[in-house]
């Protein structure tokens, strides 16, 4: 049943971060690699802020999101990884051998020895909307659910609603362009980073414990006012708007992978201190895993994918070395090192 599959060491799924900087680790120990992604390009979740500058990646004082993308791919090109696009993985049958076979949706097989798993909230994320009846018809006007260009904000008044980390990143990336950004929130608790959440109070207008209770649309086609409510008081404001950013998070679906038997639990995989399932030969990467000290940023994914990279390694060759030698001691870099040279 293998027959015309190539048979590979170690098969990412999903090329975030994790699979990404994962990809390129295992060129370094000598695997033969591959990453499958369900979408149709490379960079996971970070093909959803484009345009945000990310700040707090190691040695790499300020990029966009894009620039971080384009380099992360380029880096995980280093080892000549094979790299399937547009293939959503459902299904996994373990051979005789303990070697596995992936299925996506489409019925496209892969061969592999060891999978790590780099999904990061899984495949099927659902946005949270707004509950209030006929906001879906401003969905094509001015009620967005993501920020996929700055420049469509500029000068424009913008309500956001919501206080986690995509409330407060937009409320700053955005605070240059608009003309102004009110942050509506139930409580008056805000995630993300404490420099971030400062920043956003010193530029941003913040409106806590309130909730948006109505839209107001004087031609019907746009929304023009909300009405927000205080959730102790029940007072109530009119704001108004030119575009209103819904960020109240989303829900996630593990679909058939929750059939393999990796025990995922309501969003996530408890794994091993190197990243390993509870089955043999799959290991666990980034914001999909949980353990007590986990960190859920890019940063984070880096180190685990290393670990489960090295725990990939060690379940084919047990007498493997624990991790890759430093880079100026692998031959791939002497023969890049002379093209550096060269040009
Ligand atoms: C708005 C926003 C801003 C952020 N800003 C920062 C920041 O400034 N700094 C920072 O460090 N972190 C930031 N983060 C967090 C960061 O994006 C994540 O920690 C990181 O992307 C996790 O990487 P990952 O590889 O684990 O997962 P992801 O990046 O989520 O990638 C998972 C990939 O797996 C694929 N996949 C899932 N299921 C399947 C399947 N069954 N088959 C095939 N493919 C599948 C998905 O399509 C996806 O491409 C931000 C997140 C958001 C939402």
């Amino acid at each position: 049943m293998t027959e015309n599959l190539e048979l590979y060491d170690v098969t990412f799924i999903g090329g975030g971060p994790a699979g990404l900087y994962g990809a390129f680790y295992s060129g370094m120990r000598e695997m033969k690699t591959k990453i499958i992604d369900a979408q149709n390009e490379l960079g996971g979740t970070m093909l959803f802020f484009l345009d945000k500058m990310v700040w707090d990646v190691g040695a790499i004082p300020a990029l966009t999101g894009r620039e971080l993308t384009d380099q992360l791919v380029r880096q995980a090109r280093t080892f000549d990884p094979a790299i399937a696009l547009s293939q959503e993985i459902v299904g996994l049958e373990r051979l005789d051998d303990g070697t596995f076979i992936l299925t996506s949706t489409a019925g496209d097989r892969h061969w592999t020895k060891t999978v790590i798993m780099a999904i990061g909230y899984g495949g099927l994320r659902k946005v949270r909307k707004l509950e209030i009846e006929g906001a879906v018809r401003y969905e094509s006007s001015n009620l967005y659910y993501t920020v996929e260009n700055l420049e469509d904000f500029r000068g424009k008044r913008v309500v956001i609603s919501g206080g986690g980390d995509s409330a407060v990143d937009w409320a700053n990336e955005l605070e240059p362009f608009a003309a102004s950004v009110t942050v509506v929130n139930r409580t008056d608790k805000f995630k993300g980073l404490e420099r971030s959440v400062s920043r956003m109070k010193a530029s941003a207008a913040v409106r806590t414990h309130y909730q948006i209770e109505m839209l107001h649309s004087e031609d019907g086609q746009a929304i023009d006012k909300v009405t927000i409510c205080h959730v102790e008081t029940g007072q109530r404001e009119q704001l108004d708007t030119d575009a209103l950013i819904v960020s109240h998070g989303a829900t996630y679906e593990y679909g058939k992978l929750r059939d393999w038997g990796l025990g995922i639990g309501k969003d996530i995989l408890a794994v091993t201190d190197k990243m390993e399932s509870q089955i043999p030969g799959i290991s666990a990467a980034g914001d999909f895993v949980s353990y007590g000290s986990k960190v859920k940023l890019i940063t984070g994914a880096f180190n685990d994918v290393v670990l489960a990279v090295n725990s990939a390694k060690q379940y084919i060759d047990p007498h493997a070395a624990k991790m890759a030698r430093i880079s100026t001691e692998n031959a791939r870099f002497d023969e890049l090192n002379k093209q550096f040279v060269n040009n």
